[in-house]
């Protein structure tokens, strides 16, 4: 998958895209990240990329041109790349929408800055808009990192067998169960001893019934969109049951 970045400040993604998982996908070349500085693409002497608002008001705008001529360069080069603007009026990033990025062939990735695009660009070429969440960030950059990272791990081989992405929080609707590793006493706090059992039928139902358990507590909103098979009910009435005995 290629992922092209446009951006004010490639200096940013050094780092991040160097290490680990993404640096791995990259050496394997199921992915290929290109940076583009939006700031090449700026015709008049000083390279200028954003000018105040028409009709006034607080900040600048990123500019027209240098926007227009850095997305048709790019677009030339990936005709089958997705155009996307980061945005927080954007379509909420979720396990969901980074699965259905994960099998495109690419995405040209837009990081605003100051106040954001001119709405022309908006018009002429974005596809659309993702937003991390209900808050402002200072520009697109760290966005663009997260929508990167969320769905490189998607991509098949990227990750190990070892570190699987299907047991993962969302990946099945629900969160993920609660992890140890060793010690199994640690200052009296205990491994559950079914997780010692080597007992994997007993594991799984364990897993199981603590993804449950997490996702009712935490994400209720989670559970009331996923549909229950016929243990998951069973354990549910259980986990309902305990909680008559510890409230009741
Ligand atoms: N004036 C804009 C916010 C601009 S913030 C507004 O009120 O809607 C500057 C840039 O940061 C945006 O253009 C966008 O690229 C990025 N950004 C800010 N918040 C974001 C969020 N929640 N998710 C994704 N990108 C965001």
């Amino acid at each position: 998958m290629k992922f092209d970045i446009l951006t004010l400040f490639p200096e940013m993604f050094v780092g991040p895209f160097d290490a680990s998982i993404i640096k791995r996908g990259r050496d394997k070349q199921l992915i290929d990240i290109a940076l583009h500085n939006i700031r090449d693409y700026a015709t008049d002497k000083h390279q200028v990329t954003d000018d105040t608002p028409y009709g006034g008001g607080a900040g600048m705008v990123m500019k027209v041109e240098p926007m227009a001529a850095c997305i048709e360069a790019v677009k030339t080069l990936q005709p089958a790349s997705r155009v996307v603007m980061t945005s927080p009026q954007g379509r909420r990033l979720t396990h969901a929408v980074a699965s259905e990025l994960a099998v495109l062939p690419g995405l040209i990735i837009i990081c605003g800055r100051y106040e954001g695009i001119d709405e022309r660009i908006r018009e002429l070429y974005i596809e659309e808009d993702i937003s991390l969440g209900d808050f402002v960030l200072s520009g697109g950059e760290i966005a663009a990192m997260t929508i990167v990272d969320a769905v490189t791990r998607l991509i098949p081989g990227v990750l190990g067998s070892e570190e699987s992405a299907l047991t993962d929080s969302f990946c099945d609707g629900l969160l993920e169960y609660p992890q140890y590793t060793r010690p199994t006493d640690f200052r009296g706090l205990k491994v559950p001893e079914i997780l010692l059992s080597g007992n994997h039928a007993l594991i799984r139902k364990w897993r199981r019934r603590e993804s449950l358990r997490r996702t009712r507590a935490l994400r209720p909103d989670l559970l009331a969109g996923f549909e229950l098979n016929k243990e998951d009910r069973k354990l549910l009435a259980e986990l309902e049951r305990e909680d008559d005995t510890t409230f009741g």
